[in-house]
């Protein structure tokens, strides 16, 4: 057959939280190819191999394509929906009888709608009286949240993607943009301004390759090296002082806690320098455009929080916020991270309001029309705490939605037993073949991206809309279908009898986010959207009359007026006394296992790229570990030679990498090969709950 389309429709990508544009080509309704989208303000007609190979993953044999009981003796029996969400709510409702409402719990994603994210947590939290849930944003975003929220006062991205190309001086931390946001370095590239690029990481990266200037710094000395070059920028006189008097408060604290760091100091610990530490804070110092951009290096710490604001610090002292160029700036992991942020009603209550707050409760309640005694009064246990409430036997039943963990979380053997433990684990999935499927007792088959319509937020805070452009396989339904389903199963479907289509939920979304600083009341619809590509919050109600109720600029960066969300208006400025790491190499364990993303054609957990034989051919099959040239000599080992890597957690066998893009004393595994997390350390940053990837001490020995 033919497979030539009779015409073209737009959607946004649904992997990383770029948010490219792509323009699907449709035949009889079904897309049958796609082409970057040419007229979208992110990705200019560019988009890297996971989007392009975005239709050919949904064929797979392994979707998920009808609920799955386990048997008795483990097998697993096809069974009617009917059955299946009878069995859903007689469970957990029979758990939360005998043990109590909190005795379940869910988790859940960045890669599902922001419509679908606001009714699993609102049928959650306000149906099922289930006071747990949390996502797997806490493994990406959560320290930049809490970095966001305690320097500003919200959790608020300031910038533009525009800025990669407006920056005389883009400073990245702990950050891979060629592999991880091949798009926005693509942006980078664009640059007009002959920019420094300044890396901070451990790892000779490809962005590192690209840079002026490479801090590899020792793993985990990113924080003192940062208050380094803080000190440094306020002895070389590169403080913007009208901007920080005005605009900040904390400065003389600042100053006091960095004088300790000086660069002679932190050059023992961090091996940069001093030289390089005062060169890279002139440089700094002296850029009329400085971005600061950081990625998982940071948020992925046991101190992330903190280094955070340390690269918070740094944009504000010397006024390189709110103008073009600027910013201190996390870029965002997953399609819908920021979705979930928003809107998932975990931690944050939903629009990013607070359970503890009367008046947030009242507000959310009436833009749901529902009563406000059905609101808890209290945020969530994060992720850990989640998985530590079933150790302690606590939480009984869980409720897993588009994510991986028995792949994907830290110390993976121990997070398998915990699954194991439960009395009822549902994931809810687009495929049935995943890890954590191998421990559910009931699966729900769900759509994917391509099979359903929602909106994604992008690391910019753009909404972008995404479409039913394929039919899902089998007897597979929306996410959003399935919850409307389970709402009235469960009873409570009255409450949500306006929930009836994504954009109906939309405009619930638009109602509670009047009047707070992610307010997208001005926005008019899906139209909009997707006519104007995308629209960046916020854009309120107010917004939309002033500029004459045309649709919005196509970039928008924050606190342009130099006003933050703090009561006074000010941001602050934070510093904190640097702390030891929890694992250090020792003689049995002597190597510092870095782990990351490894290649910019697979996905996190694989869980999607890896049905891709295009993708599959442009990454090995099998797990490696890099390893410095001298540390081969020392164990004993050629390229490609098979080590055995053990950690207190683990011991796994893969292949041997020799390289010098990594330091002696340390390798480098990618998270995406399903035996990394054996080895990986659980523990978390205090104030973000966020996994510590990056500081597993190992020994690698020849197999
Ligand atoms: Fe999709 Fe991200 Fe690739 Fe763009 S860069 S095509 S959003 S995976």
């Amino acid at each position: 057959a033919s497979l030539v389309a009779d015409t073209t429709t737009t959607a946004v990508c649904g992997y990383c939280s770029t948010g490219c544009g792509l323009r699907l080509h449709v035949l009889d309704g079904e897309a049958v190819g796609l082409t970057p989208e040419t007229n979208y303000p992110v990705n200019l007609g560019m988009a890297c191999p996971k989007g392009w190979e975005a239709l050919r993953v949904l064929e797979s044999d392994d979707r998920a394509r009808v609920p799955k009981v386990r048997r008795a003796d483990g097998q697993m029996d096809s069974v009617s929906w009917d059955d299946a969400l009878n069995l859903f709510t007689d469970r957990f409702k029979a758990i939360q009888a005998e043990h109590g409402n909190d005795s379940v719990a869910f988790l859940s994603t960045g890669q599902i709608p922001s419509e679908e994210m606001a009714f699993l947590g609102a049928l959650a939290k306000f149906g099922m009286n289930i006071k747990h849930g949390d996502g797997n944003t806490r493994q990406c975003m959560a320290t930049a949240v809490a970095a966001y929220k305690e320097s500003f006062g919200f959790d608020a991205p300031p910038f533009t993607y525009d800025d990669f190309e407006q920056s005389d001086c883009l400073v990245f931390i702990g950050a891979n943009p060629c592999i991880g946001h091949p798009i926005l370095w693509e942006r980078v590239l664009r640059n007009k301004n002959n920019p420094e690029i300044i890396v901070i990481d451990p790892r000779r990266t490809e962005t590192a390759m690209s840079a002026t200037e490479h801090l590899q710094l020792s793993p985990k000395s990113d924080l003192a090296l940062l208050y380094s070059i803080t000190h440094c920028l306020i002895e070389g006189g590169f403080v913007d002082q009208t901007f920080v008097e005005a605009h900040t408060d904390g400065f003389e604290a600042l100053r006091s806690h960095v004088s300790r760091f000086d660069a002679e100091t932190v050059a023992a610990s961090s091996g940069i320098s001093a030289e390089q530490i005062r060169r890279v804070a002139a440089k700094i110092g002296k850029g009329d455009a400085v971005s600061l951009w950081w990625t998982m290096g940071v948020n992925q710490s046991y101190e992330g929080t903190r280094t955070a604001q340390a690269i918070i610090n740094i944009a504000l002292i010397t006024g390189n916020i709110g103008r073009p160029g600027t910013g201190a700036n996390s870029i965002t992991g997953q399609c819908n991270a920021m979705g979930s942020r928003l809107w998932s009603n975990t931690t944050n209550l939903f629009g990013h309001h607070k359970f503890e707050n009367a008046d947030d409760r009242s507000k959310v309640a009436e833009a749901l029309q529902i009563s406000v005694d059905t609101i808890p009064t209290e945020g969530s246990w994060s992720y850990d705490q989640i998985m530590e409430g079933i150790r302690a036997g606590e939480i009984k039943g869980l409720w897993i939605i588009a994510t991986n963990p028995a792949h994907s979380w830290s110390n993976q053997e121990d997070a398998r037993e915990l699954l194991d433990q439960l009395d009822f684990l549902v994931v809810q999935d687009m495929y049935d073949s995943t890890e954590t499927a191998h421990h559910a007792d009931l699966i729900l088959p769900a759509a994917a991206w391509g099979e359903k319509e929602g909106t994604f937020i992008n690391s910019e805070r753009r909404y972008g809309l995404l479409k039913k452009v394929r039919k899902a396989p089998g007897e597979a339904l929306a996410d959003f279908q399935i919850f409307r389903a389970i709402a009235h199963y469960w009873g409570v479907g009255e409450m949500f009898k306006q929930w009836t289509h994504p954009e109906a939920v939309f405009r619930i979304m638009q109602r509670a986010s009047a009047g707070s600083p992610c307010d997208i009341t001005g926005i008019t619809g899906y139209e909009q959207i997707d006519r104007s590509g995308g629209v960046q919050w916020p854009w309120s109600a107010a917004d939309a009359e002033n500029c004459g109720d045309v649709d919005p600029p196509v970039q928008r960066r924050l606190f342009s007026d130099g006003e933050f969300c703090h009561p006074n208006g000010k941001a602050r400025l934070i510093v904190d006394e640097i702390t030891p790491p929890p694992e250090a190499p020792d003689a049995e364990y002597p190597t510092m296992l870095l782990t990351g993303r490894g290649t910019v054609s697979q996905w996190h957990t694989q869980t999607r790229t890896s049905k891709s034989p295009v993708l599959r051919k442009l990454y090995p099959n099998h797990s490696y570990i890099e390893i410095h040239p001298d540390d081969a000599t020392t164990i004993g080992v050629a390229n490609g030679d098979r080590v055995r890597v053990t950690s207190r957690r683990g011991s796994i066998l893969v292949d041997a990498m020799i390289t010098p893009t990594i330091r002696t004393g340390q390798a480098f595994m990618p998270m995406h090969y399903a035996t990394t997390n054996q080895l990986t350390l659980s523990h978390f940053d205090p104030h973000s709950r966020q996994p510590s990837y990056k500081n597993s001490a190992v020994r690698i020995e020849k197999a």
